[in-house]
């Protein structure tokens, strides 16, 4: 279990990323959710000891996770937004050489390790490619790779999905799913469709604050029943539904637009009542968050 008591971090800037988060994550694939700027990069820094908290503390069960960094570093595996890789080395060679710095000495079992793992995200046929050649799913693959090499017990993902085309994330999204049954695996991510597909537990934060916490579909109850749509055919009839109405969200059909809409009852005419999404939950929670 991963436990995480009110974090706080201001920048040097005066920017408050981290207004005292406090979470409980359990072993399985745990989503943490929020748009741009909501301190999730921040978070997920301090747990992979990059960053040093004004105030607060992170436990892998007894693990003190900010004041024993190298037994951290030793059980974490990390996969950064932007995952730099040498273009000119090939996957197995790089893959090697981390391992080599790692403390892999052992020469059989590196091999076995690291040919294991190319095989496991499926890069065995490329493994003799420069990695300046990858596709942005390639990179990202081999990003999880070298987060495995350690047989980490806790894997920190950094909005892995972004730039990814579809069939390529949903290779990605698989490969998480596949390791992520008795490590605690956190996904930082404002997709909410990732979190929606792949998540047993989620957070929301906004603006270094926690918002919600709970299982995905735990948080669709408070909403049940309540979300209705309308295809609406002029800009101005959804400006003045936006006026009147609480508008969750507005999606281009077939070059329509339509409206989602949050009601205890019917809206009115023309209104049809829709099971709730988790994106539902997502923007009505960022926007009661605004208004307070
Ligand atoms: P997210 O990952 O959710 O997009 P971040 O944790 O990157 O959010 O950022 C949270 C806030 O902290 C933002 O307002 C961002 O501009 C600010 N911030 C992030 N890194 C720094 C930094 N190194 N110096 C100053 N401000 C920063």
């Amino acid at each position: 279990m991963l436990s995480i008591q009110n974090l706080t971090k201001t920048y040097p800037g005066g920017v408050r990323a981290l207004k005292g988060v406090s979470l409980e994550i359990p072993p399985g694939m745990f989503g943490l959710l929020g748009p741009n700027g909501a301190g999730k990069s921040t978070l997920m820094k301090i747990l992979a000891t990059l960053l040093e908290p004004d105030s607060g503390s992170a436990h892998l069960d007894s693990l003190d996770l900010i004041a024993d960094k190298n037994a951290t570093r030793r059980l974490l595996g990390y996969l950064p937004q932007e995952f730099g890789v040498y273009p000119k080395m090939s996957a197995l060679d790089l893959l090697n050489h981390l391992a080599i710095m790692k403390g892999i000495t052992n020469r059989g079992e590196r091999k076995q390790l690291v040919e294991g793992l190319l095989q496991q995200t499926n890069l065995w046929d490329f493994r003799k490619k420069a990695l300046g050649g990858f596709s942005g799913g390639m990179k990202q693959r081999f990003g999880i790779a070298q987060a495995l090499l350690a047989n980490p017990k806790l894997i920190i993902v950094d909005e892995p999905t972004a730039g990814l085309d579809p069939a390529e994330r949903n290779r990605f999204l698989n490969l998480l799913s596949s390791i992520g049954r008795n490590v605690v695996v956190i996904l930082s991510t404002h997709i909410v469709d990732d979190v929606r597909e792949l998540c047993s537990r989620m957070a929301m934060i906004s603006n270094g604050e926690l918002l919600i916490e709970g299982a995905p579909a735990q948080t669709l109850e408070a909403i049940k029943g309540r979300i209705w749509t309308k295809i609406v055919p002029t800009d101005s009839e959804r400006e003045s539904l936006e006026k009147s109405m609480q508008v969750v969200s507005t999606h281009l059909v077939g070059g329509q637009h339509e409206v989602r809409v949050y009601s205890e009852s019917s809206p009115g005419l023309g209104f049809t009542q829709v099971d709730a999404e988790l994106e539902d939950v997502y923007f009505l929670t960022l926007a009661r968050h605004q208004r307070n």
